[in-house]
């Protein structure tokens, strides 16, 4: 495969640096499926996006084809691109400054036993203890879903983090689905290693920890499920071996062993992880 007959990124944005282009995207984001299955006839669009002039309308949407509008014998459509910078458009990560205050969240600090709070600006929603200032969680999330969900944007959050490092512990970049391989890192000073995640196509780089590694470990599930904890919905702050540097223990750096200790119902089980972060044995509790 080759780039050298791909536009460049700078006119293809320059597209859409444009009103009227918008409305006609917005018009056909918009149009519902059930009426129209994706496709939208010129006089359809022309009517939906509400431009009067005929001469403006085709000139716009002429220009848009291609990239962001495919045209059928059927009549126009939004393309995978048009579909995905309208929807990143609306959850609102380009243009809305969403700020909410601190708030009590409703699970405790596992330090010191304090509430934690929960504050969002700059499109990070970040988890704190209110009282001893640990961070939990630090990551981007949709100001739209923020705005819109109210009281559930917490239990909305927690999935869409954990299914993001779903993905990567699956060796999928979560921007744009390139190889995302794991490996065992000290960051900064902290006392356990976490997972470096580098993905080989778009250079997307995230941490997690050693626990969410493993979260969904078919053994970690079913060490859970049967002692009663379904923990693919407990958040991800109130889990222990998740957030916990004490988990975690290196019998090994090289070649690296990392063992993360998880405890439910007073059983234990262990579970080993190589340089790469896979998982290389399970230890104990495990059934
Ligand atoms: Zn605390
Ligand atoms: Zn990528």
């Amino acid at each position: 495969m080759s780039d050298s007959d791909s536009p460049n990124p700078a006119d293809v944005f320059g597209v859409v640096a444009d009103e009227t282009r918008m409305t006609i995207l917005r018009a056909l984001a918009e149009a519902p499926y059930e009426e129209y299955e994706g496709t939208l006839t010129f006089s359809e669009l022309r009517e939906r996006a509400g431009i009067r002039d005929s001469g403006q309308f085709n000139y716009h949407l002429d220009t848009l084809v291609g990239q962001f509008v495919e045209r059928t014998d059927d009549g126009y459509g939004l393309t995978y691109p048009g579909e995905l910078l309208y929807r990143t458009i609306v959850a609102g990560l380009f243009t809305r400054r969403t700020e909410l205050e601190s708030r009590d969240v409703d699970s405790e600090c596992l330090d010191c036993g304090a509430p934690l709070e929960m504050a969002y600006d700059e499109a990070v929603l970040r988890i704190v203890c209110s009282d001893c200032d640990r961070e939990y969680m630090s990551v981007e999330f949709p100001p739209s879903a923020v705005e819109s969900r109210g009281d559930d944007c917490l239990e909305t959050f927690d999935q869409w983090v954990r299914h993001h490092v779903l993905l990567m512990n699956r060796d999928v970049c979560v921007w744009c689905a390139g190889p995302m391989p794991g490996e065992l890192r000290y960051r900064d000073d902290d006392e356990a290693p976490y997972v470096a995640r580098n993905c080989e196509h778009c250079g997307g780089f995230m941490w997690t920890t050693p626990g969410e590694t493993v979260l969904y470990h078919p053994a970690v599930v079913s060490f859970f499920y049967e002692r009663g904890v379904d923990v693919t919905s407990r958040p991800l702050w109130e889990l222990e071996f998740v957030v916990s540097d004490d988990a975690v223990e290196v019998r090994s750096e090289d070649p690296w062993e990392l063992v993360v200790t998880i405890t439910c119902e007073g059983d234990e089980m262990r579970v080993v992880l190589d340089g790469d972060a896979e998982v290389v044995e399970i230890e104990d509790g495990a059934v």
